[in-house]
């Protein structure tokens, strides 16, 4: 295997589009209901034996697939989510992408797809950012985002289920609107008896495709019910694991007077290691250490219904890189407050009873949860400093 070409973003190639599209209006992008994408991608092929192509940044364009292509079939597809920033100073960031690599090396490992090194992952979504930015997040869009979407897929045309022996890895970068927090907070809905996001043995601690089709369902009759999203439970304790696709925060005064931060474990494999997440707890591990306990543990629903009825809720949010939120749910949204990336919870529904939960004003953070959004929208943004965050370059 040694002979085997690795993923090498030095030998990228680049071929720039000579039909560049005129950038949508934001009035045509919350009335369209297909994701826009930039300019370019890039890809990456690979073959067992042979390992990685060149990559290629290229037209965004429709990829070349036979209806046999193992992806089609077995679900050989796993992706990430992750966003670049343009500051209020002009210069364009993103935060924490060697954390979306490597969970996209672990992902593409659980579904059986090659190993590359996620560094050379790391530079070529780098890459793709700087040569879609300043069209596509011009420096009047200070506050704004694009989303970068990393996916690998198998391709070889194989109808046995066996390891894909060929793989394509490409980047795209998707124009979206920016879609804001809900007024008045998240309202969840608890999942249903008969449905599961995840299984410990299972692959929901993996961004495989796989997990999130089937979870629409569930969300749908959230939404007809005039909820935002499924919080979904595990077991019959009814363990709180994730709010949709975000990780699931609650803030309480513990029985023994104690404020806590809590938030589902990763070691039983149920749940995303959400960078969002892991940001927040080490943020709050390093910075309220004297005011609150901040721990990765297992909590029921029914802990959550006792402290409500105990007046021990103190904030709750959910914590992703969504991309956005449903707007055909006709959700007001709130247009001042751009960095959705933490939102508010003010209410989880279960089983015809309401868990109501403080937030601030009009459903805004309250304290800690606007403290810990406040300190990574700095860090994203360019107001604060922080190793976290990598000043991309750009190609003028
Ligand atoms: C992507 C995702 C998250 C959030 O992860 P971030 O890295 O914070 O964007 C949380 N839960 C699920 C199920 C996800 O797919």
């Amino acid at each position: 295997m040694a002979d085997q070409q690795p993923l090498d973003a030095s030998k990228l190639t680049c071929t720039y589009t000579s039909n560049p599209q005129e950038v949508p209006s934001k009035a045509a992008l919350r009335n369209g209901s297909e994701t826009i994408c930039t300019d370019h991608m890039i890809t990456a092929s690979w073959k067992a034996g042979a390992g990685w192509s060149a990559p290629e940044l290229k037209p965004f364009g429709p990829l070349g697939l036979l209806p046999s292509a193992s992806c089609l079939h077995y679900a050989y597809e796993c992706f990430e989510g992750l966003k670049a920033y343009r500051g209020e100073d002009g210069k364009l960031r993103m935060f924490r992408t060697d954390r979306n690599t490597r969970r996209f090396l672990m992902s593409a490992g659980r579904i059986s797809l090659p190993q590359f090194d996620p560094d050379e992952l790391e530079k070529l979504i780098h890459k793709l950012v700087s040569v879609e930015g300043s069209k596509w997040l011009p420096q009047d869009r200070a506050g704004d985002f694009l989303y970068v979407r990393p996916t690998m897929i198998g391709t070889d045309s194989q109808l046995g289920v066996t390891t894909p022996r060929e793989a394509l890895l490409y980047i795209i970068i998707g124009y979206t609107p920016r879609v804001d927090t809900p007024v008045g907070g998240k309202r969840l809905l608890t999942s249903p008896d008969d449905m599961v996001r995840s299984w410990v043995g299972g692959f929901g601690y993996a961004k495989v495709g796989a997990n999130y089709g089937p979870s629409v369902l569930a969300n749908q009759e959230a939404i007809r019910q005039g909820y935002h999203q499924i919080l979904w439970l595990y077991g019959t304790e009814g363990f709180c694991t994730e709010a949709g696709g975000s990780n699931f925060f609650v803030l309480w005064k513990r029985k023994d007077g104690k404020k806590e931060l809590m938030t589902a474990p990763l070691d039983d494999q149920l749940i995303l290691d959400g960078v969002t997440r892991r940001s927040c707890i080490e943020l709050a591990r390093e910075r309220l250490k004297d005011e609150i306990e901040v721990t990765e543990r297992k909590f029921t629903i029914e802990d959550l219904q006792e402290a409500a009825a105990e007046n021990r809720l103190i904030e709750s949010f959910a914590a992703g890189t969504a991309v956005s939120f449903d707007t055909s749910s006709g959700m007001i949204l709130d247009a001042d407050d751009s960095k959705w990336f933490i939102t508010p919870i003010s209410q989880i529904h279960h089983r015809g009873k309401d868990i109501n939960i403080p937030t601030g004003p009009d459903g805004r953070p309250a304290e800690i949860t606007g403290k810990i959004k406040g300190w990574l929208g700095d860090m994203m943004y360019g107001r604060a400093q922080h190793e976290w965050v990598t000043e991309i370059p750009e190609k003028s």
